[in-house]
């Protein structure tokens, strides 16, 4: 399976925003958004021409696709599915995205980044309603309960993340029990409820020419 290679603080720089991509360094002094607020690269800091529509479209939507480290084939199907269904393409292409396991398990705190999560899922260490599911990109429906699995309830990493993972907004459609590490999806997201800072809508337009 390929995957993102490229620094993450890199991409954090480029589009201009912290997407919180490496755990607890994220909330340090070491941000590099906050220690180096302008792109990386030679012409970083000497200020670029004003970026055209297409570029502010296509750079909102990179934003989102690594802000959930896909690749973009994986996300243009996420969009095709979207648009595909009923209801407004944007809340239901953030509703695909935030309902795939490995995000459910960054938004319940188990893992510190959704890289983190992807891990902690293909390494079987996560159970969807009692079952082991080792796919990271398995969508989750509402009712679905996801669980720590037993023998790895005493990984540090998992507890460090839930620290961590106290300093995020929390998301009013997922309930966690800390006590037994489980999760449940109580309702689809709407989009009010997704704290992710993208405009979706000029996805939709860039994809729509
Ligand atoms: Fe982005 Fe986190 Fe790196 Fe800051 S520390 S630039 S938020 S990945």
């Amino acid at each position: 399976m390929s995957r993102y290679t490229d620094a993450s603080c890199r991409v954090c720089r480029r589009e201009g925003v912290k997407l919180f991509l490496k755990g607890d360094r994220c909330f340090s002094e070491k941000c590099a958004v906050d220690r180096r607020a302008f792109p990386p690269g030679q012409h970083g800091q000497t200020g670029r021409k004003k970026p055209t529509e297409y570029a502010v479209r296509l750079r909102e939507k990179q934003k989102t696709r690594k802000a959930y480290g896909l690749l973009e084939t994986q996300f243009r199907n996420y969009f095709d599915k979207a648009a595909r269904e009923h209801g407004v393409t944007g809340q239901r292409l953030l509703q695909l995205l935030e309902t795939r396991l490995d995000n459910i398990v960054y938004r319940l705190g188990f893992a510190s980044s959704r890289k983190a999560a992807r891990q902690l899922v293909s390494h079987r260490h996560i159970l969807v309603n009692d079952r082991l599911v080792d796919v990271p990109s398995s969508v989750l429906r509402v009712g679905d309960v996801v669980r720590v699995k037993e023998r790895s309830r005493q990984l540090d990493t998992i507890h460090a993340s839930l620290r961590v993972a106290s300093q995020r907004p929390s998301v009013p459609w997922l309930d966690l029990d800390k006590t037994t590490l489980t999760g449940r999806l109580l309702e689809m997201p709407l989009r009010e409820s997704i704290p992710t800072p993208v405009q979706e809508q000029l996805i939709i337009e860039l994809y729509s020419k």
